[in-house]
């Protein structure tokens, strides 16, 4: 049985008191996440080990956020299951400037106001950062012919817009 995650949290008090939080969360709840997907039905498995590191001192959390995302394939426009499982380690810094003197192993999380943190919105970061650029199938979903027609479109995009297109541009101006 997984006990139910709260909807806001108080990151810092959670350190301090070394607490766990572990529990389902809607794919739904999070809204620029849903947006992403084809089918918003599922949840993601959270856990979240809060502790201060006892070396500097700084409150953080450990997090692990697993599930399996419904994407849509940019290559034949069908549905695939992209599976995720993100381990992050998160310092609470108050301010921006206190990012530099962070150990390595932490990724910033900025908390600069007083404000309830909503919980999801710390997830819902963290999984849009693992969803892939451009989402695939890993097998060859369409023939390669097909594909290939794409990618050159894409390449002749990029030819325009290329630093020595602009260059003999200026160099015709003379
Ligand atoms: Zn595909």
């Amino acid at each position: 049985m997984h006990q139910k995650l709260p909807i806001e949290i108080d990151p810092f008090r959670l350190a301090k008191s070394g607490l766990i939080l572990e529990g389902e969360l809607p794919l739904k709840t999070m809204r620029r996440l849903s947006e992403m997907l084809h089918d918003d039905g599922g949840s993601v498995h959270v856990k979240m080990s809060f502790d201060v590191d006892k070396v500097l001192g700084t409150p953080y959390v450990n997090g692990e956020f697993i599930t399996s995302l419904p994407l849509v394939c940019e290559r034949c426009s069908e549905p695939m299951q992209y599976e995720v499982n993100v381990q992050c380690s998160l310092a609470m810094v108050s301010n921006e400037r206190k990012i530099e003197s962070l150990a390595e192993q932490y990724e910033p999380w900025v908390i600069d106001n007083d404000d309830p943190i909503i919980l999801s919105s710390i997830i819902e970061d963290e999984l849009i950062l693992a969803i892939p650029l451009i989402p695939k199938h890993e097998h060859s979903c369409l023939p390669a012919e097909a594909w290939f027609a794409g990618e050159e479109i894409e390449e002749d995009v990029e030819r325009k817009s290329s630093p020595f297109a602009v260059l003999s541009a200026l160099k015709s101006k003379d």
